[in-house]
């Protein structure tokens, strides 16, 4: 048994399909695959045992290079399919992947909903501050001022902040790790998964080719494991203050989680009691005399 073997047996390759990495060298999507890889089997997960979902954008090209149940969805969607499909069946984990153009231009008020909702899904920014897939646009989390291929004399828009962004929706856990750090994001994810409600992950990633800001060697030397700092990661004012201010360094590690966290589901009354899950509830319905109504 390997170092990333757990209880009954398997191992991250369980999770490996034979389809080949075509990112570029460098790029933070090896190590976010890799971290996923070894949290569900940590976890004590197999592949038959998890839904992935992924959005549109480099990272969403995992979705072909690692096994278990995979859905990869439309441009900026993948925050309400994941939900959706967590509300139907919540018996199995699931786990959303996006980035950061997406996630905070196109399915923005997805991702608003979902904090406020606590629907019970983890969700993966893959924060690379720009759209890699289409060759280095600007995009929301791109800092102001940067030279990007749709801005080459600076983006003049605003940058928005998305870690204030995110705490002013009250979320119930907050986590922001970083792609060259395996072990940190594994433990990361791990905390996530197991968190009841909506977890948000801010992953920091290299995108070598199109990022020339907040490269690998910068996010090495600027970010900190603040957890290990003795940071407490129940105390939501503390939390926000470090998360939103990364002008000398970058906490990273699970920066809040309210513990007595209610998911979506079990706030709903008239569900009390209910043993079956939604998905149980679907029913085959004929249609056919109401359709004759208006032929
Ligand atoms: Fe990775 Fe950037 Fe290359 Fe996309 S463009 S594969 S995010 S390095």
């Amino acid at each position: 048994m390997n170092s990333s073997s757990f209880k009954d047996g398997h191992v991250t390759s369980d999770y490996s399909s034979d389809n080949l990495c075509t990112w570029c060298d460098g790029c933070g999507n090896y190590g976010a695959l890799g971290a996923t890889k070894r949290a569900l089997v940590e976890l004590g997960l197999a592949p038959h045992q998890v839904l992935l979902c992924f959005d549109v954008g480099c990272h969403g090209n995992m979705s072909d290079k690692m096994l278990g149940y995979r859905f990869h969805g439309l441009h900026g969607r993948v925050i309400s399919l994941a939900s959706g499909a967590a509300l139907a069946n919540p018996d199995i984990p699931v786990l959303a992947f996006g980035g950061d153009g997406a996630c905070f231009s196109e399915g923005v008020g997805h991702l608003v909903h979902a904090v406020r909702s606590n629907y019970n899904i983890t969700f993966v920014l893959h924060n690379n501050a720009n759209y890699g897939l289409t060759t280095g646009q600007a995009s929301a989390l791109t800092p102001r001022g940067e030279k990007m291929n749709t801005a080459p004399q600076g983006s003049v828009e605003e940058t928005i902040n998305s870690m204030d962004f995110v705490f002013s929706l009250k979320p119930t856990f907050v986590a922001r790790t970083f792609s060259g750090d395996i072990r940190q994001m594994t433990d990361v994810l791990k905390a996530a998964v197991n968190h009841r409600g909506f977890s948000y992950v801010d992953v920091l990633q290299a995108c070598p080719t199109y990022n020339k800001f907040a490269t690998h060697e910068y996010l090495l030397e600027k970010c900190y494991d603040a957890n290990a700092e003795g940071h407490d990661s129940s105390n939501f004012e503390v939390a926000r203050k470090i998360a939103v201010d990364t002008s000398e360094r970058i906490a990273t590690g699970v920066l809040y989680q309210n513990k007595e966290s209610v998911p979506f589901l079990d706030r709903i009354e008239a569900r009390k009691g209910i043993k079956t899950r939604l998905v149980d509830e679907v029913e085959t319905v004929d249609v056919s005399e109401l359709i004759k109504i208006f032929t």
